[in-house]
């Protein structure tokens, strides 16, 4: 098998294949935009965290049906943050009613939607706002919840990902949980979960902090308690400086808290780990055609065919992502350039090479011109799922590599999908 491709190893640098296939190759065949994803990638981010008994993945990263099932096979469960999710988990074969349960939806309200599928198809539920109670126990009397908890701090890599804290509307706050197990007991409805996720991003300083006060939750909760949820925010290292966590430790910690509970109570406590970006974040790939080269006074422009429509999180957080050039034509120039990349979006916040707060910035790239190809990488999470039709742009297509195969897991939205339902709008009469 061949060495795991670390983002670090190929950021600013000439990338000519992806598992074993030729990138101009794939693009030839399957366009530009596209996204790309390395199976094998996942497959060692799952055996990474072997050590958790249950791993649920937070599907709203990557929520591809052949990517859910991909994690299937590999014994991961899911959580569902909407019917939508919770329809993807059932369509993939994923179990409702096994125990733990496969399926979990974890959410601060109930919209009409949800609540219907969820009653539909017995979802356990994980609540994040005491309203949620009296409104799970009228579709689902006698339920077993989870309750998800605010413990009154958080962190996250930015303040759009921080989850705890006060300025979070994330979960029931630290001090609403007695009432809300006083509510959930007259209910009719039995508190067996634990749930806490406070931002994306977490370090083991933190986390002893959240192990802290989970433990101080469950003993609230007492002996109905089955399971606690670490939540996600495993961190993954998209550029040079950054930090991956220590897995052993962080393990260490939670299994200590587990152990202790399990003790007091008198049976097991499962752990539950809920990472969306740490499974599918560094399999993904946008593969985008460079169509034009430019200067603006002293700044060098690379513009791609790919924009914030494709992938929003830098425009959205200021994200890094970690980039390379696949060149198609002769290469005239073996120096890098520090250059400015943007999309094709009229709007000039469409720019991948920003900071926080839209801080336009360059990136030392390999010389390219027209027709060689930018990779943008770490892009399996909050990439296609955060996709739109801004300026009326078709979603792109999906492919993954695998075993070295190729499968099309979404064909691309054609230019006459986005216009179909609002033309037959337009012919229909309303009076
Ligand atoms: C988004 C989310 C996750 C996953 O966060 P990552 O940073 O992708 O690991 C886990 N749990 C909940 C409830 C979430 O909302």
């Amino acid at each position: 098998m061949k060495d795991k491709m670390i983002a670090t190893q190929y950021d600013g640098k000439v990338l000519t294949e992806i598992a074993g296939f030729s990138i101009s190759q794939l693009v030839a065949e399957h366009g530009s935009p596209v996204y790309l994803y390395d199976a094998e990638t996942i497959r060692q981010r799952c055996r990474d965290l072997q050590m958790f008994e249950t791993v649920r993945f937070a599907q709203k990263a990557c929520s591809n049906l052949s990517i859910l099932a991909l994690l299937k096979e590999q014994g991961i469960v899911v959580d569902a943050v909407s019917a939508g999710e919770v329809l993807r988990a059932l369509a993939v074969g994923y179990s409702a009613t096994s125990d733990p349960p496969e399926i979990v939806y974890t959410s601060d309200i109930f919209d009409r939607d949800a609540l219907q599928v969820v009653a539909e198809h017995h979802i356990h539920c994980n609540l994040g706002s005491p309203d949620m109670i009296p409104q799970l126990a009228e579709v689902q009397p006698g339920a077993e919840i989870t309750l998800r908890i605010n413990p009154g701090f958080g962190h996250g890599h930015s303040q759009k990902t921080n989850t705890g804290g006060p300025q979070s509307k994330h979960g029931i706050w630290h001090e609403q949980l007695p009432s809300c197990l006083a509510q959930a007991k007259a209910c009719g409805l039995k508190v067996v979960g634990l749930h806490m996720h406070i931002g994306s991003g977490t370090d083991l300083e933190h986390l002893a902090q959240v192990c802290e006060a989970m433990e101080r939750c469950a003993r609230l909760v007492g002996p109905t308690l089955k399971t606690i949820s670490a939540g996600g925010g495993l961190p993954t290292v998209y550029r040079a400086g950054q930090q991956g966590m220590d897995l052993a430790q962080y393990h260490r910690l939670w299994d200590e808290v587990r152990n202790r509970l399990a003790a007091d109570f008198g049976h097991p406590i499962g752990l539950e780990l809920e990472p969306g970006r740490y499974l599918v974040a560094e399999s993904g790939y946008l593969l985008t055609e460079i169509r034009a080269v430019k200067k603006m006074g002293d700044n060098l422009f690379y513009l791609v065919d790919a924009g914030f429509n494709n992938l929003a999180r830098p425009i959205l957080y200021g994200a890094y992502h970690p980039m390379a050039i696949c060149p198609v034509g002769q290469r005239t120039s073996n120096t890098n350039h520090d250059v400015v990349v943007g999309g094709p979006l009229c709007e000039s916040g469409d720019i991948f090479t920003q900071e926080d707060g839209g801080v336009v910035s360059r990136r030392s790239l390999p010389a390219a011109q027209v027709g060689d190809l930018l990779v943008i990488g770490c892009t399996g999470a909050y990439g296609a799922v955060m996709a739109s039709n801004y300026n009326s742009k078709p979603l792109a297509a999906e492919i993954m590599l695998d075993r070295g195969e190729l499968r099309i897991i979404r064909h691309k939205q054609t230019l006459e999908d986005l216009i179909a339902n609002e033309r037959s709008a337009l012919e229909t009469v309303t009076r």
